[in-house]
């Protein structure tokens, strides 16, 4: 008899199994229906010999040093500090957009003032940004926000920004100095030797026992355990009871070219022209020397595997009332980025499982909370 069963190898799934195996001494069988685990993290050696991130580029930022303490017990790491170009008037310019990105978008040599004078010039004031046009509109104005948001917007999510809330265009900032880093998180690294390579450390535990491409449907009653913890899509969990709720998909295509490098950058957005919203050059994020060098295409679709929850309000909406059945399903934990619908990064999964697992001994202890700390053991 198992403790748990785990449904999905993703963070959520992976974080879960190895603290109540090798902290909470648990039995865990873990059921993943793809051939792999990891979920969306997951990266391989392609023909080429070259490391690349198989559901899109995925780069490792947290401001939790208990995030990034724990991740560590399980890899080492290489420091990278992310950086994109946008594509916009046939240019290639820093985005988030800074100070350079104006001067060279404007052909002008502003200074920081200059261009905070220049921003508050062009923006139109919002009292309560509700949506993700108001809020960039409020900060840049229309024309930037045209050429950076609106369309890459309306590509990658089927919606127009004024369909979407503020925290999606949210997480990209604006800057008036030349800082040209995506993130500025206090830990930005990468897993030195692949994110697959971190999830088997975390699996390797003679208490967890790893089920690849089966459906956890497939086995129910057929193998027993206690309670389950679930990482997959909520609405799918309770078959659709109120209707489907919408996630975002994507479509990759990987290609690996016979030059040394393709692109000048890490990532290449595509705000306008393209079906595809942004090109990933792999060897960038990974530091692997090759003669060789493999990127990725991003197609956004309806149709696939689900990747995004979409943040608005009647998907809120529509969530909460499958988060009612959750909340009363007392064998069954929800976890992670699909089964509580939320659009978060790994370091919040993994912050969101750490958490979970402290209820788990909770409620475990019968009702007297526990008092050991997530990370202990
Ligand atoms: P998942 O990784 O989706 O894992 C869930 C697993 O459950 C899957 O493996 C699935 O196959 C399995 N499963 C589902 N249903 C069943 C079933 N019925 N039976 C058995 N198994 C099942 N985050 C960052 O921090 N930085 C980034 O740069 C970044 N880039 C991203 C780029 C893209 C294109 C995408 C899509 C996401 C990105 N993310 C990034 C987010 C990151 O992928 C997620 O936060 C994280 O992987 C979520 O982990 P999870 O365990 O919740 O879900
Ligand atoms: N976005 C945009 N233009 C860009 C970059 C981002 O319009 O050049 C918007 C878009 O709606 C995107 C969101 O900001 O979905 C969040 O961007 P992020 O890079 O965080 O997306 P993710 O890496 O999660 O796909």
């Amino acid at each position: 008899m198992f403790d748990y069963c785990i449904v999905g190898a993703g963070f959520a799934g992976s974080v879960l199994a190895e603290r109540l195996a090798r902290g909470g001494g648990k039995r865990v069988l873990v059921v993943e229906k793809r051939p792999h685990i990891g979920g969306n993290a997951y990266d391989h050696y392609d023909d080429a010999g070259i490391l690349v991130h198989r559901y899109g580029p995925h780069i490792f930022h947290t401001n939790s040093r208990d995030v990034f303490q724990y991740l560590s017990r399980f890899t080492e790491w290489r420091p990278y500090e992310h950086s994109v170009l946008a594509s916009v008037d046939g240019q290639r310019v820093p985005i988030p957009i800074n100070l350079d990105t104006l001067n060279r978008l404007y052909s002008r040599n502003m200074t920081t003032d200059e261009a905070e004078a220049f921003l508050d010039r062009v923006a139109e004031p919002h009292e309560h940004p509700r949506t993700s046009e108001d809020v960039v509109v409020a900060r840049v104005g229309r024309e930037l926000y045209e050429k950076f948001f609106r369309s890459y917007t309306r590509k990658q999510w089927g919606l127009d920004p004024s369909q979407l809330d503020a925290s999606v265009t949210a997480r990209v900032p604006v800057r008036t100095n030349r800082d040209a880093r995506y993130f500025t998180d206090t830990y930005q690294a990468m897993p030195k030797y692949g994110y697959t390579r971190m999830f088997e450390k975390m699996l390797d535990h003679e208490n967890i026992h790893l089920l690849l491409q089966t459906d956890y449907r497939d086995i129910e009653g057929l193998i027993p355990y206690k309670s389950m913890i679930y990482t997959g899509p909520v609405d799918e969990y309770f078959d659709y009871a109120y209707g489907k709720l919408p996630y975002r998909s994507l479509s990759f295509k990987h290609e690996t070219h016979d030059q040394e490098w393709f692109q000048e950058a890490p990532v290449v957005n595509y705000p306008n022209e393209h079906l595809y919203t942004r090109a990933t050059e792999f060897k960038y994020l990974t530091g692997q020397k090759h003669p060789k060098t493999s990127i990725v295409y991003e197609y956004p679709t309806d149709e696939g595997d689900p990747y995004y929850p979409i943040p608005r309000p009647e998907n809120a909406e529509l969530y909460r009332k499958y988060k009612a059945l959750a909340d009363v399903e007392s064998r069954t934990w929800f976890v992670g980025r699909l089964a509580t619908y939320k659009y978060y990064n790994m370091d919040q999964v993994v912050a969101q499982a750490l958490t979970t697992y402290q209820k788990i001994l909770g409620v475990a202890s019968d009702g007297s909370h526990s008092t050991t700390a997530p990370l202990a053991g």
